[in-house]
């Protein structure tokens, strides 16, 4: 299926609805029934009609087909948000005594679940670096259900080789879990890695306007059936019909916004690792980048989103270096990333945090996002304020 009919035209029937060219927002809790055959029928199976928003909705069943069909899968469900899409597919596969394996650096609330939250209820984790298959088996056990990926991750952007994991769940009897955000799925589809269950931050990319926190979780019909008949219908991590709506909106830009980014982090990553003030840029499809050739393997591209390690020798230069950032309006210091407008989330904003420990990562960090702007002027800015850093 190509591409430009999933993000213009899949899952839309305009003939029901006037030839309306955006569809509509079906802002509707409840659905009306006229013969009581037909009512039974939809209480049998709540997961194939329309009942009740909970399950589903018209407009955010729209949404659902073109995920699953970016993602090469059989089905999808929209979530709330991104960490209720990862809890409610990393619960689906675990019973109390199951044992996960997760990759060492996935999103923070992500290893809150695994750290925190699921051990209340019997379920352990063991994290790996991800790097090495070899880790990764070693860290099997008996009561293994789950191995949990992302790839690349949103900090370092470690990558795992996924067809290899793939296959290892596989021989183990494992699922497959991945956190797709930070690729998307216009740079790289998993599934067809043969990896079992996609997720996203559809806050980021999937939308792309900085205005929906929005998860999704792809899998095929058995695996998305049951994660709707049990987390979904029971902690109710529903999506609103008029948020569906926005994120279709997005979908339909979804294309332009990734090839833009990706072009302009591309080309600003390459000068600042040319520039003297730049110790070292972390971007997977630089060639300086560790694991560049898996990274190019899997990713036909890697979206807006990298760091890069200045030669400072001092905190307050950091400091002063985003401040410049941001008074040039050309920057906006904020977490998530994913959207319209540029990022620049330093390091140093996770020092002396009352009451917290100072980040694990040097100051001399800066997490970029690059967004739709042209470039250039996004670079002048970069530039300018580097002229701080001593
Ligand atoms: C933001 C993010 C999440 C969490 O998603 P929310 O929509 O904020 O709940 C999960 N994984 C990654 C990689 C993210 O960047």
């Amino acid at each position: 299926m190509h591409l430009s009919y999933i993000l213009n035209h899949l899952g839309e029937d305009r003939e029901r609805y006037f030839g309306a060219v955006s569809p509509p927002i079906i802002q509707s809790s409840n659905f009306a029934y006229d013969r009581l055959d037909d009512f039974r029928k939809a209480f049998a199976s709540e997961f194939d009609a329309h009942l009740y928003t909970r399950g589903n909705n018209p407009t955010v069943r729209i949404l659902r087909s073109k995920l699953a069909a970016l993602e090469g899968t059989e089905e999808a469900l929209v979530c709330a948000s991104g960490s209720g899409a990862i809890a409610a597919a990393v619960m689906s596969q675990v019973n109390q005594g199951d044992h996960i394996v997760c990759v060492n650096a996935p999103y923070s609330w992500t290893k809150i679940l695994m750290t925190n939250y699921l051990p209340r209820f019997g379920v352990t984790t063991t994290f790996v670096d991800g790097r090495s298959v070899a880790e990764i088996e070693a860290a099997i056990q008996d009561n293994t259900k789950v191995l949990y990926l992302e790839s690349p991750n949103s900090l370092t952007f470690q990558c795992q080789d996924l067809e290899a994991c793939a296959a290892l769940a596989k021989k183990h009897g494992l699922v497959s879990i991945i956190d797709n955000s930070y690729a998307s799925p216009i740079f790289q589809q998993p599934h067809r890695m043969g990896i079992d269950i996609v997720v996203h931050s559809g806050t980021k990319y999937l939308n792309g306007h900085s205005d929906v926190v929005v998860g999704v979780i792809c899998g095929s019909q058995a695996k998305i059936r049951q994660i709707f008949e049990q987390e979904f219908m029971t902690l109710g991590p529903i999506i609103s019909p008029n948020d569906a709506a926005l994120v279709i909106r997005g979908l339909r830009t979804l294309e332009l916004r990734l090839q833009q980014s990706n072009t302009s982090a591309q080309l600003i990553a390459q000068r600042l690792e040319a520039h003297p003030k730049v110790k070292q840029v972390l971007h997977p499809l630089l060639p300086s980048f560790p694991q560049y050739e898996l990274a190019k393997r899997q990713m036909s591209g890697s979206g807006g989103l990298f760091s890069a390690h200045f030669n400072a020798t001092t905190a307050e230069s950091m400091e002063a270096f985003t401040h410049a950032l941001l008074e040039s309006k050309r920057f906006t210091m904020a977490v998530s990333w994913g959207g319209h407008e540029s990022l620049a989330l330093p390091t140093v904003a996770f020092y002396n945090i009352p009451g917290r420990p100072d980040s694990p990562i040097p100051w001399t960090m800066v997490r970029f996002y690059i967004g739709l702007e042209d470039p250039e002027w996004i670079w002048e800015a970069l530039e300018e304020a580097m002229e701080l850093v001593k």
